[in-house]
């Protein structure tokens, strides 16, 4: 029973709360799955989606995943699925996306009962464009259905959101998610343990930290760096991003970006366990390699400019997902940590 609970990580009550509605055929037209990156959004949609097509899935609402139609589901190469993303190069997802989009879903299914849409990280959608689905999500053609991912629940219209049965997905604990790891893709325990803590519970994430080797020691790199720069002044922070970006100019644009979005998350990340201690809890961390330097930074600084810095990086993560120069985001977090601005 390779196929059981869908070969899914984390949150067992979403897949047994969906599997039942297969079964009983109780399905919505329409579903948002909330959480972080990297917890497995669209992989839980996608596994909908095999539950309802694949042929060896019929009574039980398991899928087989390696039948033709799990595969070209998995892959997204599945005719009666589409999947809404921000395109690159682009700062929002657009209303002539959305539109397309739903002009697929009043087609005609071509292999498959229902047209499926995804529409992921529908957050970089603005109100326009997310009123501009609305009537959608009202009279949903057919037996279409939708599927929207979000990272958090208030980045999406109330009136979205009342047409959609809501899955909020959460973390697993670390502990578990290290057994788990270890179990599943026998990961070395020590090192599984690590990775359920700097992971934040996410199984996603975890697990590309466990297939890339070179992902860690980017993090740990750039955790050293994170040091570096509270020891420097303007002149040494400003020849810092001169030299660190430009440096790794064989990147594209795109990937520059996500390799920004992943530095500034571990630095956030750092810093959430510095508040942590400073505000006197004691357990929680995330870097648990690195707590020695989590503890000696804390007995520096105060709740207040802890919570400052985590601002700072929230704005300049913020101004990265708006597809703001990198370069531009970077001067101006150096700026901000100053208090400069
Ligand atoms: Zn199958």
């Amino acid at each position: 029973m390779q196929a059981m609970n869908w070969d899914y990580v984390g949150n067992p009550w979403a897949v047994e709360m969906l599997r039942t509605q297969i079964v009983q055929d109780t399905t919505r037209h329409a579903y948002i799955f909330a959480g972080p990156q990297g917890i497995g959004r669209r992989t839980l949609a996608l596994r909908f989606v095999q539950a309802l097509n694949c042929p060896q899935a019929a009574v039980s609402a398991e899928p087989c995943l390696s039948c033709r139609v799990c595969q070209q589901i998995e892959t997204t190469q599945y005719s009666d699925l589409q999947v809404l993303e921000l395109l690159e190069g682009k700062s929002e997802i657009s209303r002539e996306q959305v539109r397309l989009t739903q002009q697929f879903l009043s087609l005609t299914p071509y292999q498959s009962k229902s047209k499926v849409a995804i529409f992921r990280d529908f957050q970089l959608a603005s109100a326009g464009t997310q009123d501009a689905l609305l009537k959608t999500l009202e009279e949903t053609p057919g037996s279409a259905r939708i599927f929207i991912t979000v990272d958090a629940l208030e980045n999406l219209l109330p009136t979205t959101v009342s047409r959609c049965e809501v899955l909020s997905l959460r973390p697993m604990p670390a502990e578990e998610l290290a057994n788990t790891l270890h179990a599943r893709l026998h990961v070395e325990p020590e090192k599984a343990r690590l990775l359920g803590h700097i992971s934040g519970g996410r199984y996603g994430y975890a697990r590309l930290l466990a297939e890339d080797e070179s992902l860690l020691q980017k993090r740990a790199t750039w955790l050293d760096e994170w040091s570096a720069l509270a020891g420097m002044n303007r002149l040494q922070r400003f020849k810092y991003v001169e030299a660190g970006f430009p440096k790794r100019s064989k990147l594209t644009l795109k990937e520059k970006r996500q390799e920004l979005a992943e530095m500034l998350n571990t630095w956030m990340s750092f810093n959430r366990d510095v508040l942590l201690l400073v505000s006197g809890a004691g357990s929680g961390l995330m870097n648990i390699d690195r707590s020695g330097e989590v503890e000696r930074v804390s007995v520096q600084t105060t709740t207040f400019e802890a919570a400052r810095t985590i601002r700072c990086l929230e704005r300049a993560i913020n101004r990265v997902e708006r597809y703001l120069n990198p370069r531009l985001v970077m001067e101006t977090l150096m700026l901000e940590l100053e208090g400069a601005t």
